[in-house]
């Protein structure tokens, strides 16, 4: 039998520290959202690999779709001969995406790739070259994509000079005193002192920041926003990559806001673990790059394309947006319910179903807890339930289970972050 640790010393000699891993453990098998080890040892998975495993480890009709696309052909390369399960996820976004308008969607196959080609198309739609991003933002990777992320370790550190042109804005967060006032004037100031407003091309903004800590966009800021773009001929992309496929209740996150914006970036749950990304957008603007300026070998696969759209089956035959919304709401409940026990919990926020709490020392927000939170996850791999930490000061526990989990399955993982609060008190 092959242990963990065994297949841990494996894995440091054969591949770079800098690929990071937050347990020790290696899967043997999954089902919808449970897991087991090499070892057999059984886990709850609240962290959906990050935000992609909405429609749960294995589901059948998903797992049917790609073995029938594998049968047929899996690999043309979209540009060279075209199918049409690519079509037809595009017309399926171009209608689920908010906004009284023409759209068109792009496919790429990771998420870092929608952002550089979202940029990539506003630049050439505007013909301008500036970007505002805001602190706390996580866009991905790449290099240009880094330059956009609004967080210096681990992420950034050794890898520049970045791309030129990005500034950053102050996200608002209510917890550390960054009003929306505040943020906008930030926005504002970067046009004062930076860049001329006539030059920025986009704004680009996650209604709910994934890595950055769960911190929710106020849909007054959003619409702040919208209408600062508006006023200047900025193009608003809203990166939807951890937000999209329902994980808040909506399919697309910024549709709480009732803004549209110009580009939305999607990828993760949108295909539940096959390798997809994409772009949907405003039709004229989506148009902008010449032919051949646009794809990718891989772009849009025809297994990830066959896999996306029965995730789009499973969500409307589960009821997969109502099930986030009632599934959060539960998770708010028994979470504040710890929070007023235990005042290491000096937050705990979400919308729908992606949902998290911050730690820290003494419930004083000032004074964040990394060990903590550090120490919360290493105790629930302990006791069979994988977790995930993040924000700005890694302080922040997420939950990203997934939506087809079952009342009893949230229950029991809620049940050992409880424990094991206990355990580190
Ligand atoms: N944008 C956001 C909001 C994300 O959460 C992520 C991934 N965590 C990315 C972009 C990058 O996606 P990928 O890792 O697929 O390149």
């Amino acid at each position: 039998l092959k242990t963990n640790a065994d297949l841990m010393a494996r894995r440091r000699a054969a591949i770079p520290r800098g690929v990071g891993q937050s347990h020790e453990v290696f899967i043997a098998r999954a089902e919808n959202a449970e897991i087991w080890d090499v070892e057999g040892k059984r886990y709850i998975d609240f962290a959906g690999g990050i935000a992609v495993l909405n429609t749960g480890h294995g589901r059948p009709e998903i797992k049917e779709a790609v073995k029938a696309q594998i049968d047929l052909f899996t690999h043309t390369c979209f540009q060279v001969l075209a199918y049409e399960s690519y079509v037809e996820l595009a017309e399926r976004f171009n209608t689920l995406a908010p906004g009284d308008f023409a759209k068109k969607t792009l496919f790429l196959t990771t998420g870092a790739e929608a952002v550089e080609n979202a940029i990539k198309i506003a630049r050439s739609h505007t013909k301008r070259s500036a970007v505002i991003a805001f602190t706390s933002g996580y866009h991905g990777r790449t290099l240009l994509t880094l330059g956009l992320t609004g967080k210096v370790a681990p992420y950034k550190t050794g890898f520049g000079p970045f791309p030129g042109e990005i500034f950053h804005a102050q996200f608002p967060n209510e917890t550390h005193g960054v009003s929306v006032d505040d943020s906008i004037a930030s926005i504002e100031s970067i046009l004062k002192n930076d860049v001329e407003a006539s030059r920025v091309a986009a704004i680009i903004v996650e209604p709910v920041q994934g890595e950055g800590g769960f911190n929710v966009a106020p849909t007054d800021f959003l619409q702040r926003v919208r209408a600062l773009c508006d006023q200047h001929g900025i193009l608003m992309i809203v990166d939807e990559i951890q937000t999209g496929a329902g994980r808040t209740g909506t399919w697309f996150a910024i549709e709480h806001s009732g803004v549209a914006p110009d580009m939305i970036t999607m990828a993760k749950s949108m295909a539940g673990g096959y390798p997809i990304s994409g772009v949907v957008g405003r039709a004229e603007v989506m148009d902008a790059p010449a032919a051949g300026g646009l794809g990718g070998t891989y772009a849009g696969s025809p297994l990830a394309c066959a896999a996306a759209l029965a995730v789009l089956d499973v969500f409307e035959k589960d009821n997969l947006l109502e099930r986030s919304r009632s599934m959060g709401a539960h998770m708010v409940t028994r979470l504040e319910a710890m929070a007023t026990k235990d005042k290491r919990i000096a937050a705990v926020r979400g919308l729908g179903a992606m949902v998290a709490f911050e730690l820290c020392k003494d419930g004083d927000v000032h004074q964040p807890s990394a060990e903590l939170a550090k120490a919360l996850a290493a105790e629930a791999t302990k006791r069979g339930l994988i977790l995930l930490t993040c924000g700005t000061y890694g302080n922040v526990v997420r939950i990203l289970v997934p939506l087809t989990a079952s009342d009893a399955i949230v229950n029991e993982g809620l049940d050992i972050i409880e424990a094991c609060l206990a355990a580190t008190a």
